[in-house]
């Protein structure tokens, strides 16, 4: 399996190429040259699988050139009862026949990003020993993606962390959970400002081509193939648990922010998954919503982002979103980066074409909906009452849009991105009761804290880095 850039730089990548990478060099996000389909009849052979087994078959299908015996004990390593909690690693939640959460959140951090940050550590840790290479990963976060990076790279050979988070507006939990890491590898440096300064550090480092080199700066985001790759074996996993023939479709509804999780949800069902629909939630920040309704795609500023009670989903340029324009036009990456490096920064926006824009749903399942502050709280408070289950709000944005397009006959699996002990507040608000959290966490708080508070200070960031490798 090869690997291109959407915007069309035709160099022959291999998968451990690109493992390390973010972008292409051309700006465009790398993809398999094709998807590689899977027939009925194997899909009935993986049905027997364990999670891991299943994880392994999957990656063999786009990674040739990690052996397979390699491959088999990295997955085995990652995907354990030890690591995810449960033996199936992402148990269905049934609430009633038909409707059912994917548990996708049993993980270190309580947050799906879990699934493929600890796949992405052990390959890092792999692929860098196999080089004879170190590399520092230097991030920005807000809450979920730093703490996922950090526990999945702690202790990790060859790697270090650098982690800034804007200081004091974490909350409490989210803090505590990053700070009490004592593993002399992963570095929280609390930034004085607000995340965006934090993001700035980042990418001025990053731009810093002499720097970046000379200290093997490396990055864990979002538009990394390998994160995209792991979160497309949860998909298979739920759709065995939640039917018993090949013959059976169901839908998934995926609470979105930059596209990432929704977009494995894609590449499954390119892959033959019977997947009828693919339904994105979005929160008060609608991008997705307003394309995959009107077909015009409207990034928004950090000005106009809003703060909302499902803060993982605050996004309003969604960074994955190109992998999924680049199919919706037939793969044409002329017309993809006329689309993205022409229209869209002159304008502002870009639309695409009404044959473009059936193909949404008819052809790739896509539909959306959006969900508001009450709608969460009213979700959180009606699935208590109904079914017993106590929900997060990301998840909850996700099941107030998955009751709205559900359809008979199909069921419908709404992925779980975090638990509700996270995001404690809002379920006070709505249930008042204070979530509960894994025993293992009950002291969080009132642990020892590792993390050192810097100013707003490219200049500073970069010594700490100088310091500290
Ligand atoms: C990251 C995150 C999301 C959004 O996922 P994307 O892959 O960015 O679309 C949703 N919910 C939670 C809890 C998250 O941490």
């Amino acid at each position: 399996m090869k690997y291109l850039s959407t915007r069309g730089d035709k160099t022959e990548r291999h998968f451990c190429d690109i493992l390390l990478e973010g972008l292409a060099p051309d700006g465009g996000l790398y993809l398999p040259t094709s998807y590689p389909r899977v027939d009925a009849a194997t899909l009935a052979r993986w049905r027997g699988l364990s999670y891991a087994e299943l994880a392994f078959e999957i990656l063999s299908l786009y990674i040739d050139d990690i052996p397979a015996a390699d491959l088999k004990a990295i997955v085995e390593r990652t995907y354990t009862e030890g690591v995810f909690g449960t033996p199936q690693i992402t148990p269905l939640k049934p609430l009633e026949p038909g409707l059912a959460l994917v548990a996708l959140s049993n993980g270190p951090t309580l947050a799906f990003k879990d699934m493929a940050m600890q796949l992405l550590g052990q390959l890092f840790e792999y692929e860098l020993g196999r080089r004879g290479e170190t590399l520092n990963i230097l991030g920005a976060t807000s809450g979920d993606t730093g703490s996922a990076a950090e526990y999945a790279m702690r202790g990790k050979a060859g790697i270090q962390v650098f982690m800034l988070s804007p200081h004091g507006r974490m909350s409490p939990f989210q803090q505590a959970q990053m700070f009490s890491l004592q593993d002399p590898n992963i570095h929280n440096i609390a930034v004085q400002g607000v995340f965006d300064d934090c993001q700035d550090i980042v990418k001025a480092v990053s731009n810093d081509l002499e720097f970046k080199r000379a200290h093997r700066i490396g990055t864990v985001n979002s538009i990394n193939w390998a994160r995209l790759l792991a979160q497309v074996v949860y998909y298979f996993a739920a759709y065995f648990q939640a039917t018993r023939t090949e013959a059976e479709r169901v839908s998934f509804t995926v609470p979105s922010g930059n596209f990432g999780n929704v977009c494995a949800g894609h590449v499954a069902r390119m892959m033959g998954l019977p997947i009828e629909r693919l339904v994105v939630a979005t929160n008060e920040n609608d991008v997705l919503d307003e394309f995959f309704r009107t077909g015009v795609y409207r990034p928004r500023g950090a000005a106009q982002t809003l703060e909302t009670s499902s803060p993982s989903m605050d996004i309003s340029k969604a960074s994955n979103f190109e992998r999924f324009v680049f199919d919706l036009v037939g793969r044409d990456a002329d017309r993809l980066r006329r689309l993205f490096v022409e229209e869209l920064p002159a304008a502002g926006e870009f639309a695409i074409t009404d044959e473009e824009r059936r193909n949404i749903a008819q052809r790739y399942g896509f539909v959306s909906g959006r969900s508001a502050h009450e709608d969460r709280v009213a979700t959180i408070r009606a699935c208590h009452q109904r079914f017993g289950v106590v929900i997060d709000t990301h998840t909850a944005d996700g099941l107030k849009v998955a009751i709205e397009q559900r359809q008979e006959g199909v069921p419908m699996l709404v992925l779980e991105t975090a638990l509700p002990a996270k995001f404690a507040a809002t379920i006070e608000e709505a249930l008042g009761i204070v979530p509960p959290r894994p025993a293992a966490l009950a002291d969080l708080e009132s642990r020892p804290k590792r993390v050192t508070v810097l100013p707003v200070s490219v200049e500073q960031v970069k010594q700490f880095i100088v310091d500290h490798v």
